[in-house]
């Protein structure tokens, strides 16, 4: 079986640092590889993902460039897009497409009548009900979570394939490394995954805490004071930066409360898997989770507020923790220690590896094309 599996122009595969879809690409390709899928990847030019074929309109990822002017994104989105197009007129060897690229990827593609088509959502579907509601027909989609479908359109979730959950190379590595002192919030620093409230948590019971992850594309306290001090950058307003400027940074002292930036590679591993506790004060009902899984992957537990995909991933009182408030979050966090961090583990493998994510691929893939 030959796929192409469509990562989108942003990033490249796998992504430096921080990345969501390519993670989830990086992540799932190999084990479709291993099980004698051919892929063909369409990213950027300076993906690194092993693959059989590799196909791209620009050398490098363009994440930055999310944050111009929305004809100047739809314009980058539609090069690589038309790219896609071109290549799947110009052969027939392709026996079905697994789209992760929701600008106009399945529009187009729902068009086309070429190969049948696998769209994995990705994002919160209840935010743009327009937008989801009007989702193409002609292609088959899934989920991340059960409880990112339960909040779709009706249409769109009765049409899906049902729920894939995310997956982590690192639950078939058993890394493991010294225990730390510090608790960690891994991700995007945004309103939505709530480092603020970690903040004052953990500033409030003493504890440390380090916030790893980029403020709107920029991966340090360098990068992000240069769009802080010009009142002319384009990022100055940015939803993201007044989050960081007007929230999370009174709490940074830079001893109980630390801001690294975005961490990549063997150094994220590190920070990670040396933490006492993985936090997720979560303000949104997160549609997938890829840190959490991680986080158990690690033997790292989880601990957040029972929210979006949180409760089918984190088994409460065995692999972590589930509060319904800020305070209740607290009490938990003093009680990390009682969690077994082989139990997160064990269950990171038995649940969250590539191979258990591409087998369910494998016979979404089927689905989709006998359908
Ligand atoms: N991440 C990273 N470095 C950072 C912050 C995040 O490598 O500094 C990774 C994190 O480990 C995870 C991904 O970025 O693999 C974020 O995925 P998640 O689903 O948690 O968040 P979202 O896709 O909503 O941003």
């Amino acid at each position: 079986m030959k796929v192409l599996v469509n990562a989108g122009p942003w990033l490249a595969v796998p992504p430096p640092g921080y990345g969501g879809i390519e993670n989830v690409v990086a992540t799932l390709v190999p084990a479709l590889r291993e099980r004698g899928v051919q892929v063909v990847l369409a990213s950027v030019g300076s993906s690194t993902l092993e693959v059989d074929e590799l196909i791209s309109v620009f050398d490098d990822g363009r994440f930055t460039e999310l944050q111009k002017p929305y004809n100047q994104v739809m314009g980058i989105a539609h090069a690589h897009q038309a790219r896609v197009v071109a290549e799947l007129r110009a052969r027939d060897d392709i026996d079905l497409v697994h789209d992760h690229v929701e600008v106009v990827g399945p529009a187009v593609l729902s068009a086309l009548g070429g190969p049948p088509v696998l769209h994995t959502l990705h994002w919160d579907l209840h935010k743009h009900p327009a937008f989801y509601g009007a989702f193409p027909t002609g292609i088959a989609v899934n989920g991340v979570s059960e409880s990112q479908l339960a909040r779709a359109p009706d249409a769109l979730r009765a049409a899906s394939f049902g729920a894939v959950h995310l997956a982590s190379p690192l639950a078939d590595r058993d890394l493991r490394v010294e225990r730390g002192e510090h608790l960690v919030v891994m991700g995007r620093i945004c309103a939505l995954k709530g480092q603020h409230v970690a903040a004052r948590v953990c500033q409030k019971l003493g504890l440390p805490l380090v916030l790893a992850g980029p403020v709107s594309g920029r991966n340090s306290a360098a990068e992000l004071d240069v769009v802080v001090q010009n009142p002319y950058h384009p990022l100055h307003s940015h939803p993201d930066v007044r989050y960081h400027l007007d929230q999370v940074s009174r709490y940074l002292d830079g001893e109980l409360v630390r801001w690294v930036g975005a961490v990549g590679g063997a150094d994220r591993d590190q920070l990670y898997a040396s933490a006492r506790a993985a936090l997720f004060p979560i303000q949104w009902d997160e549609p997938g989770g890829t840190a959490v899984v991680e986080a158990l992957a690690l033997g790292v537990p989880p601990v957040g507020l029972r929210r979006g995909c949180l409760p089918e991933i984190i088994d409460h009182g065995r692999t972590g923790f589930l509060a319904d408030s800020e305070e209740e979050l607290a009490e938990w966090v003093l009680r990390v220690d009682e969690l077994d961090p082989e139990e997160c583990r064990r269950e990171a493998r038995r649940r969250f590896s590539p191979s258990v994510m591409a087998e369910r691929y494998l016979e979404l893939y089927e689905r989709a094309t006998t359908r």
